[in-house]
């Protein structure tokens, strides 16, 4: 089996100003496309061939460079596209605000954890917020293409709001702006996909 680059939800114009068609184009087809066939390579013929993506990067070795790497990238840029909407922004509702507020105090405060997470993430990386078994949400960074998933990152449950802040994502509209690209983010912000993911997993 392997492991297919997804198709967008949307068109690659369809982010913009907040993130630019080309950068879309290039993030997906050359680097999104990248992992994925660098993960299908590491995984031939091995015993992770048949495994879902959420089975390989739980039960991950972290040894193993290749399958860390590639199956991290392709999983995590998944998420992705998927949390991001041309009809996003705005603020979370129903019990994922709640959790929220339980968590942050309030969403602005929420906002600053998420956004300080991902400015002060050295290099390259992502900004997560996750939930756990119950509920609870936090917000964790995560180095190179490591995920919450991952055995001993020092950051667990299981991922509903992921961004990417590898210059790759960012780099030809914002240049070394980061924190521009990670306050655009929150207009593109698929709350409704982000509280799907949270009922589902917590
Ligand atoms: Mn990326």
């Amino acid at each position: 089996m392997s492991f297919q680059l997804p198709k967008l939800p949307y068109a690659y114009d369809a982010l913009e100003p907040h993130i630019d068609a080309r950068t879309m184009e290039i993030h997906h087809t050359k680097h999104h496309n990248g992992y994925t066939t660098n993960l299908n390579n590491a995984i031939a013929d091995t015993n992770l061939d048949a495994k879902s993506i959420g089975d390989i990067l739980e039960n991950l070795d972290m040894n193993n460079a290749a399958v860390r790497n590639n199956g991290g990238g392709y999983y995590n840029h998944d998420v992705f596209w998927k949390v991001m909407s041309p009809n996003g922004g705005g603020e979370p509702k129903g019990a994922l605000a709640q959790a929220i507020n339980e968590a942050f105090g309030s969403y602005e405060n929420f906002k600053d954890t998420f956004s300080k997470a991902a400015a002060t993430r050295f290099g390259s990386g992502w900004a997560w917020l996750c939930v756990h078994k119950g509920g609870k949400v936090e917000v964790c960074s995560t180095p190179n293409q490591d995920n919450p998933l991952m055995p001993d990152v020092g950051c667990s449950g299981i991922p509903v709001l992921g961004l990417d802040v590898w210059e790759h994502a960012y780099y030809l509209n914002y240049q070394n702006r980061r924190p521009d690209y990670i306050n655009a983010f929150f207009n593109v912000i698929n709350w409704d996909y982000v509280s799907e993911r949270f009922e589902n997993n917590k």
